[in-house]
């Protein structure tokens, strides 16, 4: 659903109020669920807007157009996972095409490809997107899209989207990027030549890890009329009850980032300067090879530190000691979690590829969350405590 008057207004602004900011109907401050499947058409040939909620529900739509609206984009899609979003991308393309993929990225978007779609006669190659030679060498006459995770999970390396998308309209391929990490609060990548946004909203969007859900946001027209056909027929879509719980996490994006990200840059210093942690990657760090294109295009580093211990016994005791960190899968909830890659949410790929990019059995990955940063450090020091 297209958005219409959309204010220009701070980013800040724009979390809070949504898209129609309340009920038209009944002024409710707080967008109402509206759990309804059907909706009853006033005669023949007429309808409300709305027929049956796999194809549009009030609740959803005020979601899907508050995500357009903060992307800057035209079109939002809120689907049941960030997984089914995009599993929905992919049936745009055909059998035969090919798909340039960052090499450090989310493990269960590596099996979808891998293991899925590669079925179906498409093509992946994984190649480091922080390297524009490498990008360039890897397009090849089939290739009809860039899929890239910018920071990556979980080496945090900054790919230049404003470079790639050049390069993707000169071979008339389109762009595709994973914006969970830093959320359009801190980057909206339509407005550096993106076409197709996506989110894991289970993630900063959501904020409180409660919710499973995902998002895509187009600013092209036809884009927008076949991922809605997909949309509608495949059905994987955000119930109303979902949607009103990430509309209501969009509310405090704007002050969890801030709080997340001042956290995760002390954090980042402190553990640099821990002995028993020998590489830290934070992209806020101004020794970070990804920092300088990170300021150009982005407004924030976000909350993701991944870190090195010396030796892999350490794991074991670290995730088996932190107390107010918790040792979890996800990410971007308001809870500092910790996870173990290797195991977690790398382990669908293959061992040689994670060595190549770094993804080894001493690395640890922290979702920094909105606890007093001295707890935090606290609680990492006395986990990584090996006297
Ligand atoms: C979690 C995650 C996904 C998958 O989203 P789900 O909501 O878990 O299906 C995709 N990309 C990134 C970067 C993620 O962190």
């Amino acid at each position: 659903m297209e958005i219409k008057n959309v204010l220009k207004r701070n980013i800040s602004t724009k979390v809070v109020h949504g898209c129609k900011c309340y009920d038209p109907h009944t002024g409710a401050v707080s967008f109402p669920i509206y759990q309804s499947a059907t909706f009853r058409h006033p005669g023949l040939y007429q309808t409300t807007g709305y027929d049956y909620s796999r194809l549009q529900n009030p609740t959803r739509e005020e979601l899907e157009n508050t995500i357009a609206n903060l992307e800057n984009g035209k079109f939002g899609f809120a689907f049941s996972s960030g997984m089914a979003a995009i599993s929905t991308i992919l049936s745009l393309f055909s059998p035969g095409d090919h798909i340039i993929v960052s090499d450090d990225l989310y493990g269960g978007t590596y099996r979808l490809f891998e293991e899925i779609y590669k079925k179906y006669g498409m093509e992946f190659s994984y190649i480091d997107t922080s390297n524009m030679q490498d990008i360039e060498n890897a397009v090849k006459d089939n290739s009809k899209a860039f899929f890239v995770e910018t920071p990556s999970n979980p080496m945090m390396k900054v790919a230049d989207l404003k470079k790639i998308s050049t390069l993707a309209k000169s071979k008339e391929m389109l762009l595709i990027v994973d914006n969970t990490f830093l959320t359009p609060y801190f980057q909206r990548p339509l407005e550096l030549g993106t076409d197709i946004v996506i989110h894991s909203g289970t993630k900063y969007l959501g904020g409180h890890n409660d919710t499973l859900a995902g998002l895509i946001v187009v600013d092209d027209d036809i884009l927008a009329e076949r991922l809605k056909l997909v949309q509608k027929s495949e059905g994987a879509v955000l119930s109303p009850f979902d949607s009103w719980l990430i509309l209501r996490g969009i509310k405090t994006l704007g002050v969890r980032m801030e709080k997340q990200q001042q956290n995760a840059m002390e954090i980042a210093k402190w553990l640099r300067n821990h002995k028993s942690v020998i590489n830290v990657n934070y992209v806020g760090l101004p020794d970070h090879e990804g920092y300088s294109v990170s300021k150009s295009q982005s407004s924030g580093f976000g909350a993701m530190i991944s870190f090195d211990v010396k030796n892999t016994h350490i794991i074991e005791q670290v995730l088996e000691k932190v107390q107010v960190i918790i040792f979890a899968e996800s990410l971007g909830g308001v809870e500092s979690l910790i996870t173990y890659p290797v195991l977690q949410t790398h382990s669908a790929i293959p061992k040689e590829m994670r060595d190549r990019i770094g993804v080894t059995d001493n690395l640890l990955r922290l979702s920094v969350g909105i606890e007093a940063v001295e707890d935090i450090i606290d609680d990492l020091d006395q986990a990584l405590d090996i006297s």
